[in-house]
Formats: C-alpha cells, sequence, structure tokens
C-alpha cells in the first residue's frame, strides 16, 4: 500500500472487542466494495488484553487494506483516534466505533454529503438504541453543558462518528494537545461542516468500555480544553460573596444599633468560615485542574506509543516533530 493513493480510510479504536472485530470488518467491506474506491481500514489496538490484538494482526496478514496499530498500552479512546488520523493515508477519514455502534452502512450517506464539497460530515444520533437511561441522561446533560459554557460551537449528540477530509485531518494532527476533546476540535478548526442524522446501535457484543470515570474524564478535557468558564467561576464567586458583605456589614450595624440581637453567636462565624473554605478549595481544585494538564504539556511526551505496525508502514513524521 505504500505510496499508493487511498481515497478512503476508515479509522477504528478497538479496545477488547475480539467479538465484534470480525462483523465490524465484513459489514465495513461490504459497505466499502460498493463504494468502489480504494480504501484502508485501520484498526487502533488500544491495549486489548482479549486477543484482539492477535486478531487484527491476523486480518492484516489476510488483507493488505487492514492497516494494524498496537499500542503498547491502554491510552484510551480519543488517543486512539488521533492516532488513526496520524496514520491515515485516505483522502477522507471515517472515525468509527470497532463495536458496531456506529453502522457502516452510514458510510456512504457520509461519503455523499463530502462529495457535496463538505469537508467535515458527522453522524448526529437521532436516536440510541440498547443503552441504560443512566448513559442517555448523562450524554445529553454532558452535551448540553458544553455547549453552553465553552466558545466552540460543538453539535448536540454527536459521537465521534464522521468523516473528515484530508485537509482538515491535517489541520488536527497539527494540534498536539495531549488532554484532547476529537469534537471540539473538529468544531473549533471550521471548514464546511454538516450533520447526517443515524440510528445509533446497539453494541454488537461486550460492555461499554466507556465506564462513569472514563466519561468523568473525557468531560473535564472537553470543558477545561475549550472553556475558561470553571477559572472564571472563582472570581463570580469572590464577587458575589463581597457583595453580600458589602450588604451586610450596615445591616449587621444598624441591627447591633437598634438593639437587635439576630446575627449572634458562633454559629454564623461558622457557617460563614465553612461557606467561603469550601469555595476556596474548590477554587483551588479547579486551579488544579488546568495546572495539571498544564504540567502534561510541559513534560511534552508522545501522545501514544506503538509497539507493533504495519510492515512498510512509517511513523508519521508529525510524532517525531511535535510530540
Ligand atoms: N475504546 C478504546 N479505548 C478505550 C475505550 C474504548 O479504543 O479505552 C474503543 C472501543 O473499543 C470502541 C470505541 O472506543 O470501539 C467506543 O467505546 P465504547 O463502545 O466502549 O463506548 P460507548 O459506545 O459505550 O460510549
Ligand atoms: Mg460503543
Amino acid at each position: 500500500m505504500v505510496g499508493q493513493k487511498v481515497t478512503f480510510s476508515v479509522a477504528a479504536p478497538v479496545f477488547n472487542e475480539i467479538d465484534s472485530i470480525d462483523e465490524f470488518y465484513r459489514r465495513t467491506q461490504r459497505v466499502m466494495q460498493e463504494l468502489g474506491e480504494s480504501w484502508e481500514l485501520i484498526f487502533i489496538d488500544d491495549g486489548s488484553t482479549d486477543g484482539s490484538t492477535e486478531k487484527i494482526l491476523q486480518m492484516a496478514q489476510d488483507d493488505p487494506k487492514v492497516v494494524p496499530i498496537i499500542f503498547a498500552r491502554n491510552f484510551g479512546h480519543q488517543i486512539a483516534i488521533t492516532a488513526g488520523l496520524d496514520y491515515s493515508k485516505g483522502e477522507a477519514v471515517i472515525i468509527m466505533d470497532a463495536d458496531l455502534q456506529d453502522p457502516p452502512e452510514v458510510i456512504p450517506d457520509l461519503v455523499a454529503r463530502w462529495k457535496e464539497g463538505y469537508e467535515v460530515v458527522f453522524a448526529v444520533r437521532s436516536e440510541r438504541e440498547g443503552e441504560s437511561w443512566f448513559k442517555k441522561l448523562t450524554a445529553a446533560l454532558f452535551y448540553r453543558l458544553i455547549a453552553r459554557i465553552t466558545d466552540v460551537n460543538i453539535p448536540l449528540d454527536v459521537g465521534d462518528f464522521r468523516l473528515l477530509d484530508r485537509q482538515v485531518v491535517n489541520t488536527l494532527n497539527q494540534m498536539r494537545e495531549r488532554h484532547r476533546f476529537p469534537r471540539g476540535m473538529t468544531a473549533w478548526v471550521g471548514f464546511r461542516q454538516i450533520g447526517v442524522p443515524y440510528k445509533r446501535a446497539a453494541r454488537y457484543a461486550g460492555e461499554t468500555k466507556y465506564p462513569f470515570r472514563k466519561m468523568f474524564k473525557l468531560a473535564l478535557d472537553a470543558i477545561t480544553g475549550f472553556s475558561y468558564f470553571p477559572l472564571q467561576l472563582a472570581t463570580y464567586m469572590g464577587f458575589l460573596s463581597a457583595g453580600i458583605s458589602a450588604i451586610a456589614i450596615p445591616v449587621v450595624i444598624l441591627l447591633r444599633l437598634t438593639g437587635n440581637e439576630a446575627f449572634f453567636g458562633q454559629a454564623t462565624t461558622l457557617i460563614a468560615v465553612l461557606f467561603l473554605g469550601g469555595i476556596q478549595l474548590i477554587s483551588l481544585g479547579i486551579l488544579g485542574e488546568y495546572l495539571g494538564r498544564l504540567y502534561d504539556e510541559a513534560k511534552s511526551r508522545p501522545l501514544y506509543i506503538v509497539r507493533e505496525l504495519k510492515k512498510g508502514r512509517n511513523t508519521p513524521s508529525m510524532d517525531k516533530k511535535n510530540d
């Protein structure tokens, strides 16, 4: 495949998806063959331990279209997507999950829009199947919170399933931030963007690899990556409590002068101290979140480590330059 022109790259992160991979490969292949253009299927193995790794390597031996990128450990979904983009060669790159929640049959719809001239075509979940109410609720809240407090226009109910034009991919590949939120990043770069509705299917096999802990981390990355709002919160709270005390001082003086005994005693003091102490600690924590991320950036370690790669495939120059 080296040096050969590729029209479409399908990039799928895989973390312990042994039971889905075969079916994913079959369905994707059927759809891509119908499109009738050259394509490659990039599997980013994100530190699987269930045999997915061996399966991917075997597939790559049987089919030269399959491009394996085997990570040295689990680096997370967002980073796996990044590696997929780094190594992709296609004129357009389609990012999709390997668990078949993003049906490959939607790809032709994305491609049609791309051919109309859109550089980013994202798939909008009009329905979601087989997911818990908790997941749907937290996801809905998450998208709305992000839309509210960030300054980029991140479309609602859109996951990572999307098609990106080469120009957009090259732009994204220059953005080497560590705590990444690819959806926000594609919204941030601009270009002509459009959504295509689709029905998000239930998982083909296995369980979600996104426990609440990972979702929470993603939410923090999204918020800190695209908004200073939490930092400004301390300022707002500061003004608010200063404002309250400015009003309270003359009120208390007046009450005392008129012999009123309200606001006497330790309880009042204690509550005020605890309240302010709480706000201060929370503000410190928020500062810490940003500072920690800054520290990670300063260390500038590589975003991911590849253990094994398709033969003849070179490490993208981007890695050496900017990582
Ligand atoms: N995934 C990954 N690394 C991780 C977690 C997930 O590469 O640490 C992959 C996973 O194999 C799947 C995709 O990312 O192909 C989406 O994950 P999942 O289906 O678990 O998330 P959900 O659809 O439940 O949000
Ligand atoms: Mg899934």
